[in-house]
């Protein structure tokens, strides 16, 4: 049969061969240009101390690459096992936190098994939703202030009989912390398995972790992510800390290498050291407040308090101030203005000194204009 092609040049034939879920699923766009502060993922902006940095350069430059990866990077797993006072069973390593997400949801998820999220929350739990044909239900956030109501969560999971719920904790991107008395509830009151998105929650202090509850709660999962405190978005190491069971169930269906070695290496080594990390997420931290005061005080913006590594701005014209921020002054944020509940908001990753101060003097000028 002859290819037919639709106005954009795709080849209908090929779409109409793809499994139905997924049809209508464009390729990722980041959005991204190259600019001179990029301020836009939520990436570690900072250099990392230089002794961090020459372990890394050591551990990939003696990783030999002719073997195949330990398949469940067992050396990786027995860190952060320690790291976290659990045994190794319990926990999953991924390439990225993104890899774990989609296989939670091709595992636990499919027609039938519902996922309840509490958006506005990271759009890939959606979509990875989708393309593994899992329900989604939506318990909407307070429309002001993002917190949680855990009435009617746990009312979701029930008129639902979810299979999983997912928490993210700081949530990206209105980063705010969820309350432990919601999982608490969710934990006592449901049968759904919970899991706890804490990629930011270095940021937060480690004392607002809930990996300490996995022992007592096999329904619980906590992902971590290397990508934020640890300044390695682009090494792709994530992890769960969760039951064996569920460990297990994703070492069964995982992609076996899909952790590479040098990722394993310079992951174990970043891991070692991450005491050595604590200045640049205290400078973060401190910068996020000082942006935040300083967002405040600019006419027209206004901005919520964040336990993460960004803030969460609305100002009027927020999708043209944040063009003309591009435009105009090589500065990158990311567009949250077209997110239902998110009207004219824009998100802004915590950048280095300059990075900050850079933002601030051009959203003082824009937001001026555009008033
Ligand atoms: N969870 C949340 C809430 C995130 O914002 C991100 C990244 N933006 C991830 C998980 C996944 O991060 P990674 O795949 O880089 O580990």
């Amino acid at each position: 049969m002859a290819a037919k092609n639709d106005e954009k040049g795709q080849s209908l034939f090929v779409i109409s061969r793809a499994r139905e879920a997924l049809q209508g699923f464009q390729p990722y766009d980041p959005a991204f240009t190259p600019c001179r502060v990029n301020l836009s993922a939520n990436e570690n902006t900072h250099e990392l101390p230089a002794p961090v940095t020459e372990a890394l350069r050591a551990a990939m430059l003696t990783t030999p690459l002719n073997r195949y990866p330990d398949p469940m990077a067992n050396d990786l797993r027995d860190l952060l096992a320690k790291r976290h006072g659990v045994r190794r069973a319990n926990v999953m390593v991924g390439n990225g936190g993104d890899e774990l997400l989609f296989n939670l949801l091709f595992t636990f998820g499919g027609p039938g098994h519902a996922l309840v999220t509490c958006p506005p929350d990271f759009s890939e739990y959606a979509n990875f939703a989708r393309m593994c044909e899992t329900p989604v239900v939506p318990v909407w956030r307070d429309p002001r202030t993002f917190e949680i109501d855990a009435d009617s969560l746990v009312a979701a999971a029930q008129a639902d009989d979810a299979a999983l719920v997912i928490l993210t904790s700081p949530n990206n991107p209105t980063g705010n912390l969820v309350d432990p008395s919601v999982v608490r509830c969710l934990l006592d009151e449901t049968d759904a398995l919970v899991l706890v998105d804490e990629a930011y929650i270095e940021f937060a202090g480690e004392d607002a972790s809930l990996t300490g509850w996995v022992r007592k709660n096999p329904r619980l999962m906590v992902l971590r992510t290397l990508s934020k405190a640890f300044g390695l978005a682009g090494l792709r190491v994530g992890y769960l800390v969760a039951d064996p069971e569920v460990v297990n169930m994703l070492a069964a269906i995982r992609q076996i290498y899909s952790e590479d070695v040098l990722a394993q290496s310079v992951a174990c080594a970043a891991v070692s050291r991450r005491r050595e990390l604590a200045p640049v997420v205290a400078d973060i931290v401190a910068e996020r407040e000082r942006l935040r005061a300083g967002l405040a005080a600019i006419g027209g913006v206004e901005v919520w308090p964040s336990a993460a590594n960004f803030l969460l701005v609305r100002l009027p014209a927020a999708s043209r101030v944040r063009a003309r921020l591009r435009d105009e002054f090589s500065i990158l944020v990311r567009d949250f203005s077209y997110a239902p509940g998110l009207e004219n908001c824009l998100r802004i990753t915590v950048g280095m000194r300059p990075e900050n101060d850079a933002l601030l003097d051009a959203l003082a000028i824009l937001a001026r204009e555009e008033a």
